[in-house]
């Protein structure tokens, strides 16, 4: 039996859509019928080849996966045929080391990345150990879970991480795939939302329940938080470290900024900030099965869901032109038949 999928064989080069054989899954894993998977901008340093040492060739990217349930090895007890289920960037982990039983899986020394070290949900199909499954909650539907897998986990672990409490003043800068997840995680978790792009996003970034919004092409961000009171936290999706560093100026005392953008160059941090107004600066990736469950459940219960902007599997190549090209404003996704 056949299926779809989309290699990346060569950097730099197309994904090639080839038929190549439906994987056969071993007693502890599960095959999965892909229905939507989200691209993620880790895709791109995929193909392009920015991580050329760490995919092993070839490839199928994608870990943002949502689909159905198609088979389950004999061993597999928490999964059955036609659960939904989702499968993110942490493919599988040894599950026996510290990291792994608290639930820091991401952290395991020994752990597997879906879409580059293992295949990943750009086919019809993908094989995953059932142990790293997650059933999406009925409420969610599949095309708005799949960016969850990545996107949703990523700043909401961040936001988690970063200790919100009632009432506190959280700036998001950047709102893209992963900042307008996170006006929406930390507004539901009860803060007064600022959030800050160098773009006019004012009337969506409202519409998803910001309460402030700074153009800082416009505006100096650090004078318009400071006169709401300064951050008690920061959460920046940015790959600019120099509007990054900037915005330490802008955090309160006792204020955490987190980063969740890979960006190249070194932020400098005033000792002196961190020792007076006691700041902490700190960054985070995705998050373990027990968060993303979470995660997950928040996401359903409080209607928590990206806007998206669907490409027939077919078009890959041409999704991916576009996200590189700056033309997918929030968050792309493939769709299966
Ligand atoms: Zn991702
Ligand atoms: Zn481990």
């Amino acid at each position: 039996m056949k299926m779809k999928a989309a290699l990346c064989k060569e950097f730099k080069k197309p994904l090639e859509i080839e038929d190549i054989p439906i994987p056969e899954v071993g007693p502890n894993e599960v095959l999965i019928k892909v229905q939507y998977c989200g691209i993620c901008h880790s895709d791109l340093h995929i193909v392009d080849g920015d991580w050329e040492s760490w995919v092993k060739l070839p490839v199928v990217p994608g870990h943002e996966v949502a689909g159905v349930v198609e088979k389950v090895g004999k061993e597999v007890k928490n999964v059955k045929e036609g659960d939904r289920v989702g499968m993110p960037w942490l493919y599988s982990s040894c599950e026996i080391c510290d990291y792994c039983v608290e639930g820091d899986e991401p952290l395991c020394p020994n752990h597997e990345i879906t879409g580059i070290t293992r295949q990943g949900g750009y086919a019809e199909y993908m094989k995953a150990p059932a142990h790293f499954v997650t059933k999406i909650p009925d409420k969610l539907e599949l095309s708005y879970a799949a960016p969850l897998f990545c996107a949703g986990i990523t700043v909401y672990g961040a936001l988690v991480r970063l200790n919100i409490k009632l009432n506190e003043l959280v700036v998001i800068q950047g709102i893209g795939g992963l900042g307008h997840l996170a006006i929406q995680y930390a507004k539901a978790m009860g803060a007064k939302v600022v959030a800050l792009s160098h773009s006019d996003k004012e009337k969506v970034a409202k519409e998803l329940g910001a309460d402030y919004f700074i153009n800082s092409s416009k505006q100096d961000p650090i004078k318009e938080i400071n006169a709401l009171g300064g951050a008690d936290a920061i959460l920046t999706t940015v790959y600019d470290s120099k509007s990054i560093q900037n915005l330490v100026n802008a955090l309160a005392p006792r204020g955490r900024l987190s980063v969740v953008g890979a960006a190249q160059e070194p932020i400098y941090v005033n000792p002196f900030d961190l020792i007076t107004k006691r700041i902490v600066i700190t960054g985070s990736a995705i998050g373990g099965r027990k968060l993303l469950r979470e995660m997950l459940e928040f996401s359903a219960f409080n209607n928590i869901k990206p806007i998206i902007q669907e490409y027939a599997f077919e078009d890959v190549n041409k999704a991916l032109d576009d996200l590189r090209a700056g033309k997918i404003v929030l968050r792309g996704v493939l769709k299966f038949n």
